[in-house]
């Protein structure tokens, strides 16, 4: 009806939540944003269900996840519930998607097999390094410190490919290291990272033979034609790897909006744990949509 009177425009945003457990108020703020941009750039919002972790995925809250989103007042025009031209919209039905990306960047010489444990890459870590002046990202995880990494990148990338077999080990993308690396947030303005010394070879295919969450989210964001992400701030530093993805893929990056994350009283980050926060406890307990939402207004 609506597009009767006003054609979408091109814009396409997204909601991309995981069904490992209930959502709570963090998501509905950063989601609401997500739906507001949409509505107010008179573009498209796609519902993504990132099922892509058989062991912390539940079919019980895949659907508790719509039906949360439903009540809190979210309506997308695309995705697994209601169909759409780029589908499935369930992680786990798009393996071939991933894996074609993932043959393209072996390839080109740009992944190769790392075989250090959690623990190996712990150990042998450098100190994070905090992010320069205006920087609103922060460390999230370990320099890897190159244990595995090809001798042979700079002079011949096709050298480099692996033919090693794609399960069993973690594949890692190799980032230029001492490169510069900035965008245009739309919330938090210029950022800027390092790569080799912010953040390091990045896992891009786990070793169960599942994709890395930067992959799937670059391969969907492309694939879905999404023309703007908007998600939680603590994904800031992520965007620098999905960059270099974007990069070594041939796609064109979306534009980015980091929300800032709600925090408990405590000042700690809400996740899944804090279940007296989860929009299915607060309508138990009484809460409307609109309570909830003068609760989360973004700044
Ligand atoms: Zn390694």
């Amino acid at each position: 009806m609506q597009s009767a009177v006003s054609p979408p425009s091109g814009y396409r945003g997204r909601l991309a939540p995981s069904p490992t457990g209930y959502l709570h108020l963090g998501h509905a703020r950063t989601f609401w944003t997500a739906q507001q941009r949409a509505l107010a750039a008179g573009g498209v919002l796609v519902l993504r269900n990132e099922d892509l972790d058989p062991a912390r995925t539940r079919a019980d809250f895949a659907s508790a996840m719509l039906e949360d989103l439903r009540w809190f007042g979210f309506a997308w025009q695309e995705g697994p519930d209601v169909g759409g031209p780029h589908a499935p919209y369930n992680q786990s039905q798009r393996r071939e998607f991933y894996l074609a990306a993932f043959e393209r960047l072996r390839a080109a010489g740009s992944v190769y097999p790392c075989t250090c444990s959690r623990r190996d890459v712990e150990e042998s870590a450098g100190a994070p390094h905090e992010a320069p002046p205006g920087g609103a990202w922060a460390p999230d995880e370990p320099v890897y410190p190159g244990t595995c990494r090809p001798r042979i990148r700079a002079e011949q990338p096709a050298a480099a490919r692996s033919s090693a077999p794609r399960a069993g080990r973690n594949w890692r993308f190799l980032v230029p290291d001492g490169t510069a690396l900035t965008f245009v947030d739309g919330r938090y303005g210029i950022q800027t990272a390092i790569a080799g010394t912010h953040f390091g070879d990045f896992v891009v295919w786990r070793k169960d033979d599942a994709p890395a969450y930067q992959l799937a989210c670059v391969v969907d964001d492309n694939g879905m034609d999404i023309t703007e992400v908007v998600r939680g701030a603590d994904l800031l530093l992520s965007t620098f790897r999905q960059l270099l993805l974007y990069s070594a893929l041939g796609f064109t990056p979306p534009a980015f909006f980091h929300c800032p994350l709600v925090t408990d009283d405590q000042g700690v980050r809400l996740a899944k744990r804090h279940e007296a926060l989860s929009l299915r406890a607060l309508r138990a307990a009484g809460r409307t949509p609109e309570e909830i939402r003068a609760l989360t207004v973004a700044d």
